[in-house]
C-alpha cells in the first residue's frame, strides 16, 4: 500500500518536473518555435506604399493588341497587397481602382504632374518604410528587349540595396517560369519626378517590356502577376 503511494506521488513529480522543464524550454526557444510554426509573419510591422502607375485618363504605355500598361500595374499591384499582408506588413494604396490621381490637388497647371504631385505626397504622408511605384516598360522599335528593370535615386544608399535585391528576385520570377532574360544591375537615376520628390526609400519597378511579345503574353496572365508579386515579396522580406 506504501510502495503504490509512493509510486504514484512519483509519477506526479516527474509530471511536475516535465511540465516545469516545458515552460523553461518555449520560454527560451520562444523564437525558433515561433518561426517553426510561422507564428511571427515576416513583415510584421512593416509599412509598404504599393503605386500602381497611371490610371483613368492615362493609359500607360499600350500595345495595339489592346494591352493597357494601367491594368497590368494594378492587377499585380493588388495581388502584392495581398502577398504582403499575409506576411503581416500594412499597405497603403496609391490608388486601388482604375483612376488617375491628378483631379485630388491643383498645385500644378499640367495634368500629368499633378497626378504625380499626388502620389509624391501620399508617400511622405505614410509614415511607411519604403514604397514600390509599379509599371510596365515600352522599347518602342526594339521588340526584342525584354525582362524587368528597377530604378532607384541616385543619393539615396538604402534605395539602391532595395533596388538591387528586388532585381535580383524579378528576374528570379522570369527564369522559373522558363524565360530568357538579360541580367540587369538597376539604374540609378536623378530625373524621375517620383523618386526626386519622395522623402523614404522606394523604387520604380518596370516588371517587363508591354513592347516584346512574351513579356506582354506573359504579364497579361493571371499566374504570371502571382508569382511577380511573390518575388517581390520575397525580396521585401530579403530587404527587411
Ligand atoms: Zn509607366
Amino acid at each position: 500500500m506504501k510502495d503504490l503511494i509512493k509510486k504514484g506521488q512519483g509519477k506526479k513529480i516527474l509530471l511536475m518536473l516535465l511540465i516545469i522543464f516545458l515552460i523553461y524550454y518555449v520560454q527560451f526557444h520562444r523564437a525558433q518555435i515561433m518561426s517553426v510554426f510561422h507564428i511571427k509573419k515576416s513583415l510584421a510591422g512593416k509599412v509598404v506604399v504599393i503605386d500602381p502607375g497611371h490610371g483613368g485618363i492615362d493609359s500607360g504605355a499600350f500595345h495595339k493588341d489592346g494591352t493597357l500598361e494601367k491594368n497590368i500595374n494594378l492587377l499585380i499591384s493588388l495581388k502584392l497587397k495581398r502577398a504582403l499582408e499575409l506576411e503581416g506588413a500594412r499597405v497603403i494604396m496609391t490608388r486601388t481602382k482604375d483612376e488617375s490621381l491628378d483631379a485630388r490637388n491643383n498645385k500644378s497647371s499640367s495634368r500629368h504632374r499633378r497626378d504625380l504631385i499626388e502620389r509624391a505626397e501620399i508617400i511622405n504622408n505614410s509614415g511607411a518604410n519604403i514604397f514600390l511605384s509599379i509599371h510596365v516598360n515600352s522599347e518602342k522599335g526594339a521588340p526584342n528587349v525584354r525582362g524587368p528593370m528597377v530604378f532607384y535615386y541616385r543619393e539615396s544608399y538604402e534605395s539602391r540595396r532595395l533596388a538591387e535585391i528586388l532585381q535580383k528576385h524579378l528576374e528570379k520570377a522570369y527564369i522559373s517560369s522558363g524565360q530568357r532574360v538579360p541580367f540587369r544591375i538597376p539604374y540609378p537615376n536623378s530625373s524621375l519626378f517620383l523618386l526626386c520628390n519622395t522623402r523614404i526609400p522606394g523604387v520604380i519597378i518596370e516588371v517587363g517590356f508591354i513592347t516584346n511579345s512574351q513579356d506582354r503574353q506573359l504579364l497579361k496572365t493571371s499566374d504570371f502577376q502571382e508569382l511577380i508579386s511573390g518575388e517581390i515579396k520575397n525580396a521585401l522580406i530579403e530587404y527587411f
